[in-house]
């Protein structure tokens, strides 16, 4: 037995330790040694990960044992820095849609805020269309950096490699804050949300993009739905998601399915490895359309007058 060298931990909505295994994959990582699964990290051959346990007391899908944090420093330190940024039109033309969608609703000044922004798709349609004086970008990747000082377009912007830590950004003072695809790997998501907000300005909006393991997608592919993987400590569906964000103390709750474009090609092999298929290359046109699949959108505010108190729940929406 070597689940020792892991992480135990309770459920990080609500704390409870009463949960139930939902999801495993073949070898369950929990049961294999730390240097067993070192080769599994990037690997795309065989795909252990952690169990998930659903919360018994709020319906949290998670993963009781996890790495340490040090364990995961170490496999990210053996990752060669990501260089290419993939500039394909799906990407950007995503990106662009979840800063539409931000820009129907919030307002578009004080400090702009994101956390792992990679190549500042969304910074750049920022910086062309918002009002914003200030960008506060948490991006650990090194390599990215040059890439994001270009998407600030010159405005004034700080770059920082510690997405834990966002004591240099003044409380109160940003207009819009943006986690695209960062909170599913967190492993303390409720104290990154509680950062997050203090750093927010009264009437300031978060907006946040994960997966959603409530998702059809998920229940087509199952065990095979990519979400579940070595990466992610934890995935949401639009009612932890609900939870988690009034438990930080966030108001005016709205989650809906986000538009996401593929690429055909991408999507095609993705359908032959959920009915297990073994594909390598698909002969088609890698041209994009867009879905709303298996991703979830959430915007969330600090109300105009900030209270302590708890919000009602009639305001989330699934
Ligand atoms: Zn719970």
């Amino acid at each position: 037995m070597t689940g020792h060298e892991f992480l135990h931990r309770t459920c990080p909505l609500c704390g409870s330790s009463q949960a139930h295994e939902e999801v495993h994959s073949r070898h369950r990582t929990e049961t294999l040694g730390f240097e067993a699964l070192r080769p599994f990290w990037s690997g795309l051959k065989e795909k252990p990960f952690f169990s998930y346990h659903r919360c018994d007391s709020c319906g949290m899908l998670f993963c009781p044992v996890y790495f340490r944090d040090a364990q995961i420093a170490d496999l990210y330190e053996e990752m060669a820095p990501n260089m290419d940024i993939v500039d394909n039109d799906a990407i950007v033309a995503t990106q662009r849609g979840y800063f539409a969608r931000a820009a129907q609703s919030a307002s578009l000044a004080g400090g702009y805020l994101e956390i792992g922004p990679d190549a500042g798709h969304i910074v750049s349609e920022a910086a062309r269309h918002g009002g914003f004086d200030h960008f506060w970008l948490f991006e650990p990747n090194r390599a990215v950096h040059d890439a994001l000082r270009i998407a600030t377009a010159g405005k004034p912007a700080m770059l920082l490699p510690d997405m834990q830590n966002l004591s240099a950004v003044p409380d109160g003072t940003v207009g819009l804050a943006v986690m695209i695809h960062v909170l599913d790997h967190v492993l303390d998501p409720l104290a990154m949300l509680k950062q997050v907000r203090a750093k927010l300005r009264p009437d300031g909006t978060l907006m946040i993009v994960t997966h959603n393991e409530k998702s059809l997608l998920r229940r087509v592919m199952g065990v095979r739905w990519p979400p579940f993987c070595l990466q992610h400590p934890e995935v949401y569906n639009p009612d932890t998601m609900a939870m988690l964000l009034q438990r930080a103390a966030f108001a005016g709750i709205e989650i809906e399915r986000s538009l996401n474009y593929f690429p055909i090609d991408f999507l095609a092999l993705n359908v032959a490895w959920a009915l297990g298929i073994k594909a390598k290359a698909m002969p088609l046109p890698a041209k994009s359309i867009g879905l709303r699949l298996g991703n979830i959108l959430t915007l969330a505010r600090v109300p105009a007058q900030a209270t302590q108190r708890p919000v009602a729940t009639h305001e989330t929406a699934a």
